[in-house]
C-alpha cells in the first residue's frame, strides 16, 4: 500500500478522501490555490501544497503545479477526487509518465468512456441497450438523424459534462441553432465542438449503477442509486437503493453495468448512467470514470468505503472482494448543499461563511468542506457540503435527512438550504413518484413563487431576523432577511409553522 498519496482537489470530497487515507495509515498530501489559504481541506491532511493562484486554470487544473506538488512532497500517488482533473485522459498518462499511481482507470480508459458516443458503441458492443441516437456530423447531417428518432430530440455535446452543451429540441427549424450553439459551449468547455443528437425520454428516471473493476475483465456491482432529482440535468437528492424498482430490472440494470465495464477491461470505481422509462425499458446514458458525488449513499448502504476500495485497486491491481461480499442494507439518501441563491434563479454565491453549523445525529453522515470563518470562493463549483442519512426504511432515511437539513445553519452565504428543505417534505419525493423533469416541471414554480412572496406570517419573519442578528459575526455583511421576509440566510425559511404551505406540496 502507498505510505503518501496526493489529493488533486479542494472542499468536501478532499477532505472526505483524506479521512480514508489517514484511516489506512496513509499521509495525505493536500494542495491549494492563493483562493484556498486557510480552507478546511488545507488542513485535512500531513501537509499542504500551495500550487497557484486563485484561477482554477492555474492552478487545481494546473498538470504540471500538481505534478510538482507530488514530486516535492514525495508522493506515490494521486487521487483526482471528482472536477477538475479527474476525467482528464492528459492528467491520468501525466501521472503515470511521472511514476507515479493514478488512482482511477486508464487514460484510454478515460479518453473512450470520456466520449459519449464512443462509450455508446462501446455499450451497444456489450449488449447493453443505448438511448437511440446517431453519430453526428454537420448541422444538415444532425438535421436528417433527428428526423428519423422523430422530435423532441436532445442535442449532446461529445464530451460533455455536467449537464453541459445539452439543448433539448423540439423541432427541426430549432435544431440548427441549437447545434451551433451546443458545439460552440462545447468548444469552449471541453476543447471539442463535436455534438450529436438522442432520443429524448419522456419522464424518465435516471438510475445508476456503481462499479468497481479490476483493469483485466473483472468487475462488480454495488447496487444502484436513483439520481432523478435534478435540475438543470444536475443532481440534486440522490438515493440507494432505487425506491421502486422491480427485483428483476434491479437485477438486469446491474448486470448491463457489469457487462459494460468488463468489456471495458475497466479499472477502478466507476459509475454506469440509465434513464429508465414508466415501462420499465432502460437504457445506458453514459459513464464516469471516476467518484461521483453521491457515493456515500452506496457507502451507506454497502458499508463498503469507496475510496478505500479504489486505493486497494490502484496498488493491488486486483478487486478487494467479490460479488457475494456485496449486500444492501437499509435506505440512504443525500442532499447536496450549494451556496446558490434559490431565490434568484440559483446564482452561485461567495463570501464568508461566518457561521456554520452541520447538523448531528445518529445515522446522518456530513461530508462538509468548510467550516464557521471559512471563505466560499467564486472561483470553483460552490458545493458546501453533502447531508447523508441512513435508515432501515426509506421513511426513516427521508425523516432524518429532513431534520438534519431543518438543523443546518449556514451564515454569511446565502445557500440552498430552504429549497432543500421544501424539497426533501415534498409528498411526491415522500412517495418516490418523480422523474428527472419534475423538480423544474412542477415543483419550482411552487417553490419560486414562495420565495419571492410577501411574508406570509411577519411574525415568522421577526424571529428570522433575530436569529440572523443574534449570530456572531453577522455585521452588516452578514445575513439578512430581506423585505420579503424571506431569510437569504438559508437559515430558517420553510421550516418552522406547520401552517406555512407550499403551493403544490400539499
Ligand atoms: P452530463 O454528462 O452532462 O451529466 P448526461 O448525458 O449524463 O449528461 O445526462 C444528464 C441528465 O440529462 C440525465 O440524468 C437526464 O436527466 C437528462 N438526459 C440526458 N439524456 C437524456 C435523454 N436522451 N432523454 C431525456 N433526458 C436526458
Amino acid at each position: 500500500m502507498f505510505r503518501k498519496v496526493l489529493i488533486a482537489n479542494r472542499g468536501e470530497i478532499a477532505c472526505r478522501i483524506a479521512a480514508t487515507l489517514r484511516e489506512m495509515g496513509i499521509a495525505p498530501v493536500m494542495v491549494y490555490s492563493a483562493a484556498d489559504r486557510g480552507a478546511l481541506h488545507t488542513r485535512a491532511g500531513s501537509e499542504a501544497i500551495p500550487i497557484g493562484p486563485a484561477e482554477a486554470r492555474a492552478s487545481y487544473l494546473d498538470i504540471e503545479a500538481v505534478l510538482g506538488a507530488a514530486r516535492r512532497a514525495g508522493a506515490e500517488a494521486i487521487h483526482p477526487g471528482y472536477g477538475f482533473l479527474a476525467e482528464s485522459p492528459d492528467f491520468a498518462a501525466a501521472v503515470e509518465a511521472a511514476g507515479l499511481t493514478f488512482i482511477g482507470p486508464t487514460p484510454e480508459q478515460i479518453r473512450t468512456l470520456g466520449d459519449k458516443r464512443a462509450a455508446r458503441s462501446l455499450a451497444a458492443r456489450a449488449g447493453v441497450p443505448v438511448v437511440p441516437g446517431a453519430e453526428g456530423g454537420d448541422s444538415k447531417a444532425l438535421a436528417a438523424q433527428a428526423r428519423k428518432l422523430g422530435y423532441p430530440v436532445i442535442v449532446k455535446a461529445a464530451l460533455g459534462g455536467g449537464g453541459k452543451g445539452m439543448r433539448i429540441v423540439a423541432d427541426e427549424p430549432s435544431l440548427i441553432e441549437a447545434a451551433e450553439s451546443a458545439s460552440r459551449l462545447a468548444l469552449t468547455a471541453f476543447g471539442d465542438a463535436s455534438v450529436y443528437v438522442e432520443k429524448r425520454l419522456e419522464r424518465p428516471r435516471h438510475v445508476e449503477v456503481q462499479v468497481l473493476g479490476d483493469g483485466n475483465g473483472g468487475a462488480i456491482h454495488l447496487l444502484e442509486r436513483e439520481c432523478s432529482l435534478q435540475r438543470r440535468h444536475q443532481k440534486v437528492i440522490e438515493e440507494s437503493p432505487a425506491p421502486g424498482l422491480d427485483e428483476a430490472l434491479r437485477s438486469r440494470l446491474a448486470q448491463a453495468a457489469v457487462d459494460l465495464a468488463r468489456a471495458a477491461r475497466y479499472r477502478g470505481a466507476g459509475t454506469v448512467e440509465f434513464l429508465v422509462a414508466g415501462d420499465g425499458a432502460f437504457h445506458f446514458l453514459e459513464v464516469n470514470t471516476r467518484l461521483q458525488v453521491e457515493h456515500p449513499v452506496t457507502e451507506v448502504v454497502t458499508g463498503v468505503d469507496l475510496v478505500r476500495a479504489q486505493l486497494q485497486i490502484a496498488a493491488e491491481r486486483r478487486l478487494p472482494f467479490d460479488q457475494s461480499a456485496v449486500k444492501g442494507q437499509g435506505h440512504a439518501i443525500e442532499a447536496r448543499i450549494y451556496a446558490e441563491d434559490p431565490s434568484r434563479g440559483f446564482l452561485p454565491q461567495a463570501g464568508e461563511a461566518a457561521k456554520v453549523r452541520w447538523p448531528r445525529g445518529p445515522f446522518l453522515r456530513v461530508d462538509a468542506g468548510v467550516e464557521s470563518g471559512n471563505q466560499v470562493p467564486v472561483h470553483y463549483d460552490p458545493i458546501l457540503a453533502k447531508l447523508i442519512a441512513g435508515g432501515e426504511t426509506r421513511k426513516a432515511a427521508l425523516a432524518r435527512l429532513v431534520a438534519g437539513l431543518d438543523a443546518a445553519l449556514v451564515h454569511g452565504v446565502v445557500t440552498n438550504l430552504p429549497f432543500l428543505r421544501a424539497l426533501a417534505r415534498a409528498r411526491e419525493v415522500e412517495r418516490a413518484s418523480f422523474d428527472t423533469e419534475w423538480i423544474e416541471r412542477e415543483f419550482l414554480a411552487g417553490f419560486t413563487a414562495l420565495a419571492t412572496a410577501p411574508a406570509p406570517d411577519l411574525a415568522l419573519a421577526a424571529v428570522s431576523i433575530f436569529e440572523a442578528e443574534k449570530t456572531p459575526g453577522a455585521g452588516s455583511r452578514g445575513p439578512a432577511a430581506d423585505p420579503t421576509g424571506v431569510p437569504r440566510d438559508g437559515s430558517g425559511a420553510f421550516r418552522a409553522p406547520g401552517r406555512w404551505r407550499l403551493p403544490g406540496l400539499e
